[in-house]
């Protein structure tokens, strides 16, 4: 993504309903061409030993009336915002802090002389006065704030190293005009949802799914946002078709059974067939455990599972939470009642990326289950005895499947095009015949002491 190989590669997301709001504040604290601040306050996720990830936790604009001093050609602060800067958010909190500002013009801004000496002094006091030895991130913007230029300041203030800004949840780069002399199939094929936007249409055609699981919900989840416009796949599951499988599975054949085709060669088959030309589709019939398969996993912009066991749920929340990558948890499930009536549902559940709460301190999986699928055949066949175990061969339907995968691929288009708000997580559930939809209150979800979640990083 960087040609730049040398260190490591730092970056910052801003979720684009949080930007929006965000610049709007910085837009309107100037009357005409003034140069304005904003602070934001971001968690920093150590991805591996070379990447690093930020999210804000927090954010603030000062108002005009808290500047000294504010014009086209500089700003200073007065002391008290300083002061509440301090009390309110620096000296209590593990974050680090990003100072935004801007420059009049249009132009893609560079660092003055000015912002060189102010950044410096501000990225020695941060890291000298807290015990938690606060980084500085800097950016600075153009007047209207489209484009940007970011860098993270060292300890001792007298360095400093590019970082990539992102106003969304995934490291793709806004490409402004989509080229024009390619293929015009593409942009025709997708002409009915133009409305969208082509920074939307880019963006799905940039963005790499990680899909877990390939059977009943995944297969209609990924022909269906690859209906959308995603093209790049990574699809996992270690099962080939089976008969069972077709009551459920859309362009799925005997002759696939006969041969034996694995579930991630028949999906991969479902995006190709959307696809003649362009699209980049991985297949590995494996399972989640499988170390190297993780490593493809943390690399995805998102991760959809959509297994039938708590295990592999269990696996891809710890994934999503070590490498910051957006987790959708995709299920459905259908019971009888005693008089006869059945019961059907279907979940998706979307964590919120920073933690706060996960699929397992929200109940969301068992983790007692999770634990019975890992264990060896002899201890599942005596829980099984017992009673701990549901028979493998759950109920399933394809139009239940089909409701639960199509409102996934509508949360994705929401989160992707910025009109849908899920930065504090989501959890809908749909019950049928009562045809309702529920949505969690997911305050109610907060686990602040979750093994999993509540402190950063958690080792698989
Ligand atoms: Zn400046
Ligand atoms: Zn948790």
């Amino acid at each position: 993504m960087n040609n730049s190989q040398k260190s490591s590669e730092i970056s910052l997301h801003v979720p684009p309903l949080t930007w929006n709001s965000f610049r709007q504040a910085m837009l309107s604290a100037r009357n005409s061409h003034e140069e304005v601040i904003g602070f934001l306050f971001c968690q920093r996720h150590q991805i591996s030993k070379h990447q690093i990830r930020y999210f804000p936790q927090d954010w603030i604009v000062p108002a005009p009336d808290c500047y000294e001093h504010q014009s086209a050609c500089g700003l200073v602060l007065k002391e008290e915002f300083h002061l509440f800067l301090l009390e309110n958010y620096l000296s209590k909190s593990q974050l680090d802090v990003v100072h935004v500002h801007t420059h009049a013009g249009a132009e893609t801004p560079c660092f003055s002389v000015v912002d060189d000496r102010a950044e410096s002094e501000y990225a020695r006091f941060l890291s000298s006065n807290f015990s938690q030895k606060t980084r500085l991130i800097s950016g600075v913007f153009d007047e209207s704030m489209e484009q940007s230029n970011f860098r993270i300041w060292n300890k001792k203030g007298n360095d400093f190293d590019s970082v990539n800004f992102y106003h969304s949840w995934f490291e793709i780069k806004e490409v402004p005009n989509a080229q024009p002399n390619q293929q015009s199939n593409t942009n025709l094929m997708f002409s009915r949802q133009k409305v969208f936007g082509e920074v939307f249409q880019q963006q799905l055609s940039e963005l790499t799914v990680a899909l877990i699981g390939c059977g009943g919900i995944g297969a209609v989840f990924a022909e269906q946002l690859g209906r959308l416009g995603v093209k790049k796949w990574l699809l996992v599951d270690p099962d080939r078709l089976e008969i069972v499988n077709l009551n459920r599975m859309p362009g799925a054949t005997q002759q696939m059974v006969e041969k034996k085709w694995h579930k991630v060669e028949y999906v991969k088959h479902l995006i190709k067939k959307i696809y003649q030309i362009g699209s980049c589709v991985k297949t590995i019939p494996t399972a989640i455990e499988d170390k190297t398969t993780q490593q493809e996993i943390a690399a995805a912009d998102l991760i959809i599972v959509a297994t039938d066991n708590h295990r592999s749920r269990q696996i891809a929340q710890q994934l999503a939470l070590k490498y910051m990558r957006p987790l959708f948890s995709l299920g459905t499930h259908i019971d009888i009642q005693a008089d006869g009536m059945p019961r059907m549902y279907c979940r998706i559940t979307v964590p919120p990326l920073g933690g706060g709460w996960c699929l397992m301190c929200g109940n969301i999986i068992n983790l007692q289950k999770a634990a019975l699928e890992s264990a060896p055949v002899e201890i599942e066949n005596l829980a099984s005895q017992a009673g701990y175990l549901e028979g493998i061969n759950d109920p399933a339907v394809f139009w239940l499947n089909s409701i639960c995968a199509s409102t996934a691929v509508g949360v994705i288009q929401g989160m992707v095009g910025g009109f849908l708000n899920i930065e504090a997580g989501l959890d809908w559930i749909y019950q049928f015949p009562e045809s309702q939809w529920h949505k969690t209150n997911t305050d109610y979800l907060l686990t602040p002491d979750c093994y999993f979640c509540g402190s950063d990083g958690c080792d698989l």
